[in-house]
């Protein structure tokens, strides 16, 4: 693995971080770009719609319930990406050991694609984040679609959950991996602490905020902070 300067990795987004937390969230950010279904992962903006390895640990009811929601957001495709770790955790609890974590993750896009009955899109190898590493300082879980931080110049990358598209359940679920993701060996790990903690974004979604606050808010590096998206008038010229 390439050695990646950690210190300004993190530095990186702190501006950006700051102000996130000052000014909230443009309405920008929602504007619809195109319905493809990517990791959470912050290195796979490409997408509007977001989950935990495309949707790979999704399973019975839930997968139901997510496979119509995806349906009526319009979803358009499905990828998958290079180093997923949710896909790494799906090969884990199904002993898929003969098979490597990219196999893993492009077969359960293809899987999902294929019951949605829209094409895979593709195994994403360009990342928008070091190789082997999570940059992300934030996690959005977005109660109302279409979140994408890319279209806000001054929005610090993050993971990003589609919580519209999801049972809360399911929603929580998939930020607690991020979070773990986070926390771990390929994150930041230790250099979050309570007064520099990891913050987690809850967009739209009282109910969904405060889900939050209650399953991962006892931790003491992570905040939740929970926004409207922030209209911006236009003044008309006369
Ligand atoms: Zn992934």
């Amino acid at each position: 693995m390439m050695s990646i300067d950690t210190e300004t990795e993190w530095m990186r987004a702190q501006a950006s971080i700051e102000r996130l937390e000052r000014e909230g969230v443009s309405e920008k950010a929602f504007e619809p770009s195109g319905e493809i279904l990517c990791c959470m992962d912050e290195g796979t903006p490409m997408g509007d719609l977001r989950s935990a390895g495309s949707g790979i640990l999704t399973q019975g009811e839930e997968r139901a319930r997510f496979i119509a929601a995806l349906k009526k957001a319009g979803v358009e495709s499905v990828t998958s990406h290079e180093g997923c770790g949710a896909a790494a955790l799906y090969r884990e609890r199904h002993g898929l050991t003969d098979k490597s974590v990219d196999e893993v993750a492009m077969e359960g896009a293809k899987h999902l694609a294929a019951e949605l009955g829209v094409p895979y899109g593709g195994h994403i190898t360009e990342l928008a984040r070091p190789k082997g590493f999570h940059n992300a300082r934030v996690v959005y879980a977005d109660g109302i679609g279409d979140f994408n931080p890319r279209k806000v110049e001054s929005l610090p990358p993050g993971f990003v959950v589609s919580a519209s598209v999801m049972t809360q359940e399911q929603a929580v679920s998939e930020v607690a991996l991020a979070l773990k993701i986070a926390f771990g060996e390929h994150g930041f790990g230790e250099k979050f602490t309570p007064a520099q903690p990891l913050v987690v974004v809850a967009l739209g979604d009282e109910a969904l905020a405060a889900a939050l606050q209650s399953a991962v808010g006892g931790e003491p590096r992570v905040k939740i902070v929970s926004f409207e998206p922030v209209v911006k008038t236009i003044q008309k010229a006369a």
